[in-house]
């Protein structure tokens, strides 16, 4: 295993392994770019059956990060980090401090998050060690309540504006009425999206392996139940993945109908090759990382001290980042991925 070889280590500025005997603590802080500011980043606790697997998937996460908040015009860089280890298993509050201690020590470097095996809770017990985690505190909601830090009800605001500016750019329209629409996963983000389609309304068709969110979404929508293995090619026009990463392949893409793939997914490319197998096709495809930033773009707004209303403004703004996105890419010939990868290089290194 190492470092500078890793095929996803794209110059990263720093990468630091942490180690700490009393609690057992192994953690992989992956630090991609600090140039647009601080490195802000989830922080995942996952058995990884290695170390190389951690450390790959730390240096992969971190530069999705800097593309992310670069795009969205957040002045954040990219970041992240891994605790290696089972979250059911080897949580404990003596590993949350000492995971503390080791974001203390880069001295603001990198800021961690909420991410898949961490939640608000555990961060709290870090920031009892660190001042520099985000997405602690009870904050004005986009629909005028309170909520916690879950940054869902943005990234599916984000979701719906991309889906709005998608299908301007295809079918030359504003309205949303009778549009049809398959949403692959109605979790937190999927569920909240179908809200939006619904209230627009549009059609739904949606799937789940998890049978009470997928009766929620049809009894609330009335929308149409499909299984799992068929919803990218259910008979619509958008086709909304929620659910999971690398569901566009040499399978799916021809089996599509829909002529916009545009959801939350983040990696729904199963390899960057797929880009342009769906531009070949004729798919409007709204790059992931474009349309799903408004959860990055909520958590900046805690440290910006940006209201609700700032964060819609910034959360809409994807919109014309992906409508400028969808012009050049169609009069370059080039698939959407690649436009919204120059896009954001050209803001990360100027
Ligand atoms: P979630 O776990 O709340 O919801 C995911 C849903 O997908 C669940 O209901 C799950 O049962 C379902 N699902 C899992 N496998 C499925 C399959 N094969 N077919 C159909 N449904 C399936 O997660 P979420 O927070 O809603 O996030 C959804 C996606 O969006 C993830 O890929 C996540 O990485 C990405 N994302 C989320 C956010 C956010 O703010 N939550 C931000 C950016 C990106």
């Amino acid at each position: 295993m190492s470092v500078f070889t890793d095929p996803d280590f794209d110059g990263h500025e720093q990468v630091v392994h942490c180690h700490e005997r009393a609690s057992g603590l192994h953690a992989i802080i992956a630090i991609h770019s600090t140039r647009l500011g601080p490195a802000l980043g989830g922080i995942r606790m996952y058995p990884y059956a290695d170390e190389a697997g951690a450390l790959n998937d730390a240096l992969r996460l971190a530069r999705g990060m800097s593309y992310k908040s670069a795009l969205a015009g957040l002045p954040l860089g990219g970041g992240k980090s891994v605790i290696l280890g089972d979250p059911r298993r080897d949580k404990t509050p003596a590993l949350l401090h000492a995971m503390g201690e080791a974001i203390e020590r880069l001295g603001g470097r990198y800021v961690g998050a909420e991410d898949s095996g961490t939640a608000v809770a555990d961060l709290q017990l870090m920031a009892q060690t660190t001042a520099h985690v985000t997405g602690l505190q009870d904050k004005p909601g986009l629909d005028g309540g309170v909520r916690s830090g879950d940054p869902s009800p943005a990234t599916a605001l984000g979701v719906f504006t991309g889906i709005r500016a998608a299908v301007r750019h295809r079918f030359g329209r504003e309205d949303l009425a009778g549009l049809r629409v398959a949403i692959q996963g109605v979790g937190s983000v999927g569920h909240r999206l179908a809200q939006l389609l619904h209230a627009a309304g549009a059609t739904l068709f949606v799937s789940d392996v998890w049978a009470p969110n997928l009766e929620r979404a049809l009894r609330e929508f009335g929308a149409e139940p499909v299984t799992p293995d068929r919803i990218h090619a259910a008979p619509v026009d958008v086709y909304a993945p929620c659910a999971l990463g690398a569901v566009l392949d040499d399978v799916t893409i021809p089996q599509l109908c829909a002529a916009i793939v545009a959801g939350a997914a983040n990696n729904q490319l199963a390899q960057a090759r797929h880009g342009e197998a769906l531009r070949a096709r004729g798919v409007l495809y709204a790059p992931d990382y474009a349309i799903n930033a408004g959860g990055i773009i909520d958590v900046c707004a805690e440290r910006l001290g940006e209201d609700a209303a700032g964060v819609r403004a910034r959360v809409e703004r994807i919109g014309a980042t992906l409508t400028a996105i969808f012009e050049q890419a169609e009069s370059e010939g080039l698939p959407t991925q690649l436009v919204a990868d120059r896009l954001a290089e050209r803001r990360l290194y100027g």
